[in-house]
């Protein structure tokens, strides 16, 4: 494969430089007390790919995503990014390992977790301006560019509680992009909104699996992981039972526990 071009569009995902994996994670173990709730969870995303995390309430797949954000700490395990940092977690953590690891990859969390006392704009352009440095004319050149991609220039100057569930659900995700992470994090971003509102933000986290983002998302919305996702990872009780393409997983599982699971939701 030839080396990547270089990219004038800043709003584009990163291209794809090779075929190694931009995320390689192994043995992540996590605890809370005497409760294991990772117990070795191995995986690797390619650049581009979408990977979707299922599995039952408490199999530990929201833990798997603040791992690699570093909002926890594992106490074992290592996390790889073939552009950022490997963490040893079995090591002592650092500050620096974990605002790296925060660097590489952007969460859009279940609630957007807006600030509700500042505008789109202001939400959107915080992140780039105090954790990345960037001047503020051009994070906010960037987040107009970024809110006209999802509809919402018109939008840059209200508060969150002016907009829809489903509005302040896709300013959550230009917040992420803003941040131009390599890896997009989603830890079921519909499952807050009203089922009339899941559509809009189900059609735009496709719209950037078409653009070619790298996304690992949780969701229980198993027919848009069978959708969109090019792998998907079943967990159950911090371990991955089963993993595959969706056509494999959902139709003819190996696992009973994966049988059990997809029967009740699909
Ligand atoms: P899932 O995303 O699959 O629903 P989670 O990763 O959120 O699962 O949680 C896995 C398990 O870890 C659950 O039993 C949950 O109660 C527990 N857990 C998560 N966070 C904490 C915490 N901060 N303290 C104690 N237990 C936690």
């Amino acid at each position: 494969m030839s080396p990547a071009e270089p990219t004038d569009d800043a709003l584009a995902p990163p291209a794809p430089a090779d075929d190694a994996p931009l995320l390689t994670v192994t043995g992540l173990t996590k605890s809370f007390g005497a409760h294991r709730v990772l117990d070795g969870v191995d995986f690797e995303v390619r650049r581009g790919e979408v990977v979707a995390l299922i599995g039952p309430s408490g199999s530990g797949k929201t833990t798997v995503l603040r791992s690699l954000n570093g909002l926890e700490t594992p106490e074992a395990g290592v996390v790889s990014f073939a552009d950022g940092p490997t963490v040893d977690f079995s090591a002592a953590v650092s500050k620096a390992d974990r605002t790296a690891l925060r660097d590489r990859s952007a969460m859009v969390f279940q609630h957007h977790n807006l600030f509700p006392h500042r505008t789109v704009l202001q939400n959107v352009t915080e992140g780039p301006i105090h954790a990345h440095g960037v001047p503020k004319a051009e994070a906010a050149a960037r987040a107009e560019a970024l809110l006209a991609r999802v509809g919402l220039s018109e939008k840059r100057d209200a508060y969150p509680f002016q907009l829809s569930g489903g509005q302040q659900q896709r300013v959550g995700i230009v917040r992420a992009l803003a941040l131009q992470p390599s890896l997009l994090l989603f830890d079921e971003p519909t499952s807050a909104l009203d089922s009339e509102l899941v559509g809009e933000v189900l059609l735009a986290l496709k719209e950037l699996a078409d653009e070619g983002w790298t996304m690992l998302i949780v969701t229980h919305e198993l027919a848009f992981a069978r959708q969109v996702a090019d792998e998907v990872l079943f967990f159950d009780d911090g371990v991955i039972v089963e993993r595959g393409a969706p056509k494999d997983l959902f139709t003819r599982p190996t696992q009973e526990r994966t049988r059990r699971f997809v029967d009740r939701l699909l």
